[in-house]
């Protein structure tokens, strides 16, 4: 048994997430938990909202609620989806969590005592109206190289040339609209990044085993060269700064969202119930014990592999560095962007209302975006629910379960003996079984998902090839085994199937009173797990587990969220 800590990249506070947000990091890394506690290991899984930063005090500010409330609230919404995809994070912690605070201020100090924060006086734009700093794409105005006239202080987005906020014709806040604004000089923090890339490249040298996504986009950050970074900001919401003379600062919050993985886990042990002891620091701590393997899009890659690691490193203290970072591309939405801001694509209090979360997480495994971007499109999505789900899984349970019930009762039938076509299944199952199971040992979504279906694909075609309505007319025994067999196969499809769709899987144990115990997954092999439930052993026939999308429904679909729009903008 080992100890396996799981963290998935924190969603942003700002609204609920879309389909790309989940199997980007969520979703994946709660397969890899799932699977990784089915065999035995002992699996720690965190996430946390991301809640500092500007991005939260506009959506705030433009909901009108005080940040902390909207944040508080915002949380509890994405809480509750997360538990409605049955995620199971063993803690779903707050970056402004006191834990956070804490250590956030613990890991600037152990900087700056090694020498690696060095002061400095910036020029920053100052908001009068609004009475506070503005970040530069915050700022708004015309574009002095094109004439655009909502050009950003950091870009314009016509003509994509970058700018300094002082470029601006015709400035003004793009909070409140306010041209008064003036330039003032004002205190930072940075993180000397420079003196820590040989430490940061070392190691990154030593992670010979990670994906050519992840490695390559960390190598072409360092090739590039680190700068300087800032790591306060003058906001108000915030990890304030436990330093003199900077009252009314907070840190940046990219310094402080990775921390928050040690904060929620400090989190999780802090809300251990009565008589539960929960040891926070053996997970982070001298933890050589400890597999520590990250998901993430690959936007947040540079940040965990460099910005994130050189935190840890510059603090000197033994704090756990990541073994494995798994890597995700996009997933586009007809083949264009998902977009929070635009509300484009299908975000997932949509997903849910439409279908349970088994055909999303199903299709989202099946389509992960692992090496290249993967396109939705409503009609992709109902084809492969259709043909797997409905048609292959669930039809064979199904189809089995009833033809059982009608003909021997709601119970395994008993006689007859195992023959040569049992033998070959069980074989068969095997070694796809042993494929799956590497599959998502190696955390290979695409693979496993096509491994899973396989496994589905081997138990239709044994039923269909040896006939068990035509057997049951001329030779009782010989339908007996074949359903007997049967019965064991969708047996095995509800203990391996529970990574990927947890709450089928747990709804067919149920039918079929399986108890499989503290580790839910097969112990011995084929053979043997064809024969667990024994003749006499009482089902009840569940109603059918999937039902299928018809076309009506994909065009009302993608009359309802655009989709059709959106693929004639995408070509
Ligand atoms: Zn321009």
């Amino acid at each position: 048994m080992a100890k396996v800590l799981v963290t998935s990249a924190l969603p942003y506070i700002n609204g609920i997430k879309h389909l790309g947000n989940l199997i980007g990091s969520m979703l994946s890394a709660d397969v890899y938990a799932r699977f990784m506690r089915a065999t035995g290991n002992e699996v720690l899984f965190i996430c946390a909202t991301d809640e500092h930063g500007t991005p939260a005090e506009i959506a705030a500010h433009e909901a009108g609620l005080p940040v902390e409330q909207y944040c508080r609230e915002q949380h509890e919404i994405q809480a509750r989806i997360y538990r409605d995809f049955a995620l199971s994070f063993d803690y779903f912690g707050r970056s402004s969590s006191p834990q956070n605070h804490e250590l956030t201020n613990h890991f600037y100090h152990r900087l700056d005592d090694a020498g690696f924060i060095e002061e400095r006086e910036i020029a920053q734009v100052y908001s009068i109206d609004d009475g506070r700093f503005l970040p530069d794409r915050y700022i708004t105005g015309t574009c002095p190289h094109c004439g655009y006239g909502n050009a950003r202080g950091d870009q314009c987005e016509n003509c994509t040339r970058l700018l300094e906020p002082t470029d601006l014709i015709d400035a003004r806040s793009a909070i409140s609209g306010s041209r008064n604004l003036e330039v003032r000089q004002t205190k930072h923090l940075f993180l000397k990044l420079p003196e820590l890339a040989d430490r940061v490249e070392e190691w990154i040298d030593s992670r010979n085993d990670w994906p050519l996504l992840v490695s390559s986009i960390a190598k072409a950050w360092l090739k590039e060269g680190l700068q300087d970074r800032g790591i306060t900001r003058d906001l108000k919401w915030g990890i304030p700064v436990d330093r003199p003379g900077f009252d009314g600062k907070v840190f940046y919050v990219w310094f402080d969202a990775p921390i928050e993985y040690i904060g929620a886990t400090k989190e999780w042990a802090d809300s251990a119930p009565p008589g539960e002891t929960r040891d926070w620091k053996s997970w982070w701590f001298d933890a050589a014990d400890v597999r520590y393997v990250e998901f993430m899009a690959k936007d947040n890659v540079p940040f965990h592999t460099v910005s994130f690691p050189a935190t840890i490193l510059g603090s000197g203290e033994n704090w756990k560095l990541v073994n494995y970072i798994k890597g995700f591309s996009w997933l586009t939405f007809y083949g264009g962007k998902f977009s929070t801001s635009q509300r484009r694509g299908i975000f997932l209090d949509q997903a849910l209302a439409e279908y349970p979360s088994d055909y999303w997480r199903y299709w989202l495994v099946a389509n992960a975006p692992e090496t290249d971007d993967s396109s939705f499109t409503f009609s992709g999505f109902a084809g492969v629910c259709n043909k797997d789900l409905a048609d292959t899984f669930g039809n064979f349970v199904n189809r089995t379960l009833r033809f059982c019930s009608a003909r021997f009762g709601d119970a395994v039938p008993a006689g007859g003996e195992d023959g040569p076509m049992e033998a070959e299944l069980a074989a068969n199952l095997q070694s796809v079984l042993d494929r799956y199971t590497a599959s998502l040992a190696a955390m290979q979504l695409r693979r496993a998902a096509a491994d899973l279906r396989e496994l589905w694909v081997l138990g239709n075609v044994y039923v269909d090839r040896s006939a068990p309505w035509t057997q049951i007319k001329t030779d009782r025994d010989r339908a007996a085994v074949i359903l007997r067999t049967a019965i064991n196969l969708i047996r095995l499809y509800a203990i391996v199937g529970s990574p990927i769709i947890p709450d089928t899987c747990a709804r067919l144990r149920q039918a079929l009173a399986v108890d499989v115990g503290e580790y839910p997954w097969l112990t011995q092999m084929a053979p043997v797990e064809l024969q667990r439930l024994s003749p006499g052993h009482a089902f009840t026939v569940p109603p059918p587990l999937f039902k299928k999308i018809t076309p009506e429904e994909i065009a009302d679909l993608s009359a309802r969220y655009g989709g059709e729009e959106a693929g004639e903008a995408a070509a």
